[in-house]
C-alpha cells in the first residue's frame, strides 16, 4: 500500500485496537484499492476510504434471559450499522460464542461490498450475540430470541434496518424474533427481517440460495477455462445451511461432493454425500456429523480433521473466518484442488490467500461467491412490498441470474484494476467504487 494508505490503516488500527478480524478484512479491502485510488482521486478528495472504514452506528445491548433451571443468564448483544448509502441497513445476525465486536465489525464491513456487488438496494451491517444456541433446548432459544428482539426492535425495520439469519440463526430463530417484533410493535412488518417461513411473507429459495449461489459462481469461474461442474469432485467444509445447500446443488449439477464438517470433525464419504441424511442429521436432529457416519457405511468420521487433502479439483469452505490456513491450503492443493470459492464470510486467512494467488489456484471470495443469500433476502423484501410471492423456479432464475452478474462484474473490475483474472481485487474494486459514489452523491456525513 502507498504512504497515504498506509496512514489511513494506521488510524484505523488505532481506533480499533483489538479487533484482529475487523482490521483484517480492511486490509483485504485497502490492498485491492489502491489503482483506483490512483487513478480517481476524488476518492481521496472526499475522504471516502476515512468514512467508509467507520460504521454508521455501533449498538450494544444487555439480553437478560431465564434457562429452564430458572436461573438468569446474561449475554452481549450487537447490530453494527455500517452504511447506508445504497439502501437499507442489510445483514445477518450471528449466534456463537466467539461473537464479539470484532467478529461482528468485520462481517458488517464485508457486508457493504457484498451488498452492493448484488446490485440491489442494500445497505451493510451485521449484528448477533455470543449466545451459545448449542446444547440449548427450544423453550430456552426462543426466550433468549425474545429478550434479544425486546431490545432490538427499537433500531430496525423495513426501511431502516433489516436483520436476517447467519450461523446459529435459522428459520426457527427468525420466527422467533419476528413473532416479538411483532407483538412489540403491534405491526406486520414483513420487510423487517429475510428468512422467514415461506407461510408468512418468506421467499422459496432463500435457504437454499446461499449454497446454490456459491456453486452458481464456482461454475461461472470454471466456464471462462472452458470447464463445467459435471464430472468434478468437490470438497466442502461446513454441515450448516450453507454447506448442505452447496452440496446439493453441486450434485444437481452433476459433481461428487464428498466432505462435509463440524467443529468436531469431518466426514469423508467416496461415494458421495447423501443430501437426505444430511438434512436429516443437522435439520431435523440437530446432530453433530459424526452421527451421519454412523448412519452410512461408505462414510469415514475423522474425529477433530479438517476437510482437506481429499482427492477434489473444487474446494468450498462453508464453514467460518480463518477456517483455511496456509497449511490447509497446502493440503487441498496435495489433493488436486484448482479452484475455491467461498461460502462462508472470509474463511481464508491473508496467508492463504497469497499462497492461492501464487498458486494460480482460482480463487473468489466470500464477498462475492456467497451474495446469493443476502441477495435473495432482498428479492424476499421485493416480494413482501409488493405483497406476493413467487415460485421456487422464478426466484432461482433471478439468483442465476444475479450470481453470473456478480461473476462478470468482478472480472471487468479486476481488468480496470490491471489485475485481469483476480476476484478478490475485482469484488474489492467493483462493490468499493459504488458505495464510493453514491456516499460522493449523498454529500459529507
Ligand atoms: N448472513 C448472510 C450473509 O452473510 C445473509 C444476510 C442477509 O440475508 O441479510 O450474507
Amino acid at each position: 500500500m502507498d504512504a497515504s494508505l498506509e496512514m489511513i490503516y494506521d488510524e484505523m488500527l488505532q481506533r480499533n485496537g483489538e479487533q484482529p478480524e475487523f482490521q483484517q478484512a480492511v486490509r483485504e479491502v485497502m490492498n485491492s484499492l489502491e489503482p483506483i485510488l490512483v487513478s480517481h482521486p476524488h476518492y481521496t478528495d472526499a475522504a471516502i476510504l476515512e468514512r467508509i472504514v467507520e460504521p454508521e452506528r455501533q449498538i450494544m445491548f444487555r439480553v437478560a434471559w431465564q434457562d429452564d433451571a430458572g436461573i438468569t443468564r446474561v449475554n452481549r448483544g450487537y447490530r453494527v450499522e455500517f452504511n447506508s448509502a445504497l439502501g437499507p441497513y442489510k445483514g445477518g445476525l450471528r449466534f456463537h460464542p466467539t461473537v464479539n465486536l470484532s467478529v461482528i465489525k468485520f462481517l458488517g464491513f464485508e457486508q457493504i461490498f457484498k451488498n452492493a456487488l448484488t446490485g440491489q438496494q442494500i445497505g451493510g451491517a451485521k449484528g448477533g450475540s455470543d449466545f451459545d444456541p448449542h446444547g440449548k433446548s427450544d423453550a430456552e432459544i426462543m426466550r433468549f430470541c425474545q429478550a434479544f428482539m425486546t431490545e432490538l426492535y427499537r433500531h430496525i425495520g423495513p426501511h431502516t434496518d433489516v436483520p436476517a439469519g447467519d450461523i446459529g440463526v435459522g428459520g426457527r430463530e427468525i420466527g422467533y424474533l419476528y413473532g416479538q417484533y411483532k407483538r412489540i410493535t403491534n405491526r406486520f412488518d414483513a420487510g423487517v427481517l429475510t428468512g422467514k417461513g415461506i407461510n408468512w411473507g418468506g421467499s422459496l429459495a432463500r435457504t437454499e440460495a446461499t449454497g446454490y449461489g456459491t456453486v452458481l459462481f464456482a461454475q461461472n469461474m470454471l466456464a471462462t477455462k472452458g470447464e463445467v461442474l459435471e464430472g468434478k469432485t468437490v470438497a466442502i467444509s461446513g454441515a450448516g445451511n450453507v454447506a448442505i445447500y452447496a452440496v446439493e446443488k453441486a450434485q444437481q449439477l452433476g459433481a461428487k461432493v464428498v466432505t462435509v464438517s463440524d467443529s468436531s470433525g469431518s466426514i469423508y464419504d467416496p461415494e458421495g454425500i447423501d443430501v437426505a441424511l444430511l438434512k436429516d442429521v443437522k435439520e431435523v436432529q440437530r446432530a453433530r456429523i459424526s452421527n451421519y457416519a454412523q448412519r452410512r457405511s461408505s462414510a469415514e468420521y475423522r474425529d477433530g480433521a479438517k476437510p482437506w487433502g481429499v482427492p477434489a479439483q473444487i474446494a468450498l469452505p462453508c464453514a467460518t473466518q480463518n477456517e483455511v490456513n496456509a497449511q490447509d491450503f497446502a493440503q487441498m492443493v496435495k489433493g488436486g484442488v484448482e479452484l475455491i470459492a467461498e461460502g462462508a464470510n472470509m474463511p481464508l486467512t491473508h496467508a492463504a490467500i497469497e499462497e492461492a494467488k501464487a498458486a494460480k489456484v482460482l480463487y473468489a471470495p466470500g464477498k462475492a461467491a456467497n451474495a446469493g443469500g443476502v441477495a435473495t433476502s432482498a428479492l424476499e423484501m421485493q416480494q413482501n412490498d409488493g405483497q406476493t410471492q413467487w415460485t421456487f423456479a422464478k426466484v432461482e432464475e433471478k439468483l442465476e441470474q444475479i450470481m453470473a452478474n456478480i461473476h462478470d462484474t468482478c472480472l471487468e473490475a479486476s481488468e480496470q484494476a490491471g489485475q485481469p483474472g483476480d476476484y478478490q481485487v475485482g469484488a474489492n474494486v467493483a462493490g468499493f467504487i459504488k458505495v464510493a459514489n453514491a456516499m460522493i452523491d449523498q454529500g459529507i456525513m
